[in-house]
């Protein structure tokens, strides 16, 4: 077994749950990632709903909030497979609450 020089806060045990971002495919605790839920099909397909409460019901897709997650989601199809959704998805809401954080990550650095 290789041996990664892990953070303890990585590893099972914390308390913290882990989710597989759909974009980037690591691995993250929830409170780092934006869940995902379907909404209603609107007429750009099924809407995808942000959930930064964690709250909403249903199966949920988990995302580092990032343009650039967010891009290789949608490019990869991912938010189809991981909500079991086909045809058309709407992002613009996603799209919504990515960008005022990524404005915030560069105001603060
Ligand atoms: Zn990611």
């Amino acid at each position: 077994m290789v041996q990664h020089e892990l953070p303890a806060s990585a590893r099972v045990g914390t308390g913290s749950p882990v989710r597989t971002c759909v974009g980037c495919r690591e691995r993250a605790q929830t409170v780092d990632l934006l869940r995902i839920v379907v909404g209603e099909h609107g007429p750009q397909g099924a809407v995808l709903v942000p959930d930064p409460r964690r709250r909403l019901p249903g199966r949920g897709a988990w995302l580092h909030p990032t343009a650039d997650c967010l891009s290789l989601a949608e490019r990869r199809r991912a938010f189809g497979r991981a909500l079991r959704v086909s045809g058309k998805l709407d992002t613009s809401a996603v799209d919504r609450m990515i960008d005022p954080l990524e404005k915030n990550r560069h105001k603060h650095s």
